[in-house]
């Protein structure tokens, strides 16, 4: 059974023998609701989207896992960042609790963003109290209901639940995998929301594959993981981006003919995860 809460979010459900895995995409909602009101150029507005991250790993589900995406923009409201972490001179009015700024939130990158990178402001206007609250309750609010629901039940089924959180990062190379810069970041909040050997075999299969992968720096995960990531409980959390050049083109938007290698790494890596999960939990049969 999949389902969608229209302009929303969307959950695609396992289609064959379902393994504790989930994954989602929060950032690759390429539908704009009507009362954005933004005042930058759309073009600009869309270089803030995590395109195609869905697509990414779209074999979730005939592999047996969980996939959930965002339909709305990243650049509307940001799931990936809590509630509180918003920035007080975007609002017009006075806000109803205490706010919780992060560092990136005062540079404009908050739940609701001022700007789409340093430069390119978003409105030309400030937010009302009441748009707000709005866009946390039709958007933040379902996402992470949906989210957490799928991660539980996976919890529930199989006493463990190895959660996935996709995105991917803006680069300022060529698409060739290898060399210098990383092609994959994971980050696990340094190590505080899943088990070290979940990133390490992720880590482990992208390299063996030719891939640069870093952990922990510069992106080490923000709120999902961190809503989700409870290792004591065996709920495990993991971000994975991946170096936008090495599928796209930045420019156009358009794919590279790079996507459908990644796209094939990423569902042989699903696969292993799956093999991952299923030593897992047999290890822990004959724990018991
Ligand atoms: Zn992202």
């Amino acid at each position: 059974m999949s389902f969608e809460i229209p302009g929303v979010v969307w959950r695609r459900d396992p289609q064959r023998a379902a393994a504790p895995l989930v994954f989602d995409s929060p950032h690759s909602g390429t539908t704009y609701p009507e009362d954005f009101g933004y005042s930058c150029p759309f073009a600009a507005l869309r270089t803030a989207e995590d395109a195609y991250v869905d697509e990414l790993y779209g074999a979730a589900p005939a592999l047996g896992a969980t996939l959930i995406g965002a339909v709305f923009p990243r650049s509307y409201l940001d799931a990936n960042r809590a509630v509180d972490d918003l920035d007080s001179a975007l609002i017009d009015g006075r806000w109803p609790s205490a706010l919780a700024p992060s560092h990136k939130t005062r540079s404009g990158l908050g739940l609701v963003r001022r700007v789409v990178r340093p430069g390119i402001q978003i409105y030309d206007r400030k937010l009302g109290v009441d748009e707000l609250l709005a866009r946390v309750e039709r958007y933040h609010t379902p996402y992470h209901r949906v989210l957490d629901e799928a991660c539980r039940s996976a919890h529930r089924k199989f006493g463990v639940v190895w959660h996935v959180n996709c995105h991917s990062m803006p680069s300022h190379r060529k698409g060739n995998k290898g060399g210098e810069c990383a092609d994959f970041v994971l980050g696990d909040r340094d190590g505080t929301t899943c088990e070290p050997e979940f990133t390490d075999f992720v880590a482990g299969q992208l390299r063996r594959w030719g891939y640069t992968v870093r952990v922990n720096e510069v992106y080490k995960g923000v709120e999902i993981v961190k809503r989700q990531g409870r290792p004591a409980m065996r709920r495990h959390s993991l971000q994975i981006e991946v170096d936008r050049a090495l599928y796209m083109d930045q420019k156009t938007l358009e794919k590279s003919p790079g996507f459908d290698q990644v796209r094939a790494d990423i569902t042989e890596l699903i696969e292993a995860l799956k093999s991952f999960a299923s030593e897992r939990l047999e290890e822990r049969r004959i724990e018991v």
